[in-house]
């Protein structure tokens, strides 16, 4: 029973980490999330948990992909 709860909670937090996930280019200081077609360039190597997380460290969103932050 322990065993079930703790693997359930596990999934949540794997589940949660996955669907909030922004890439910084640190040339271009934009911000995109994963899925977006300029997020695999060579300078899109910052990893942020959340949009405001990118905000505050002076990033700009992508034009392209258009990040926001949730709710
Ligand atoms: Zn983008």
């Amino acid at each position: 029973m322990i065993k079930q709860i703790l693997l359930f909670s596990a999934m949540l937090l794997l589940a949660a980490s996955a669907q909030a996930g922004f890439v910084g280019n640190r040339s271009s200081k934009k911000i995109h999330t994963e899925n977006c077609r300029y997020a695999n360039c060579k300078d899109c190597t910052v990893k942020f948990s959340s949009y405001q997380q990118a905000k505050n460290a002076g990033y700009v969103p992508c034009k392209v992909c258009k990040p926001k932050p949730k709710n």
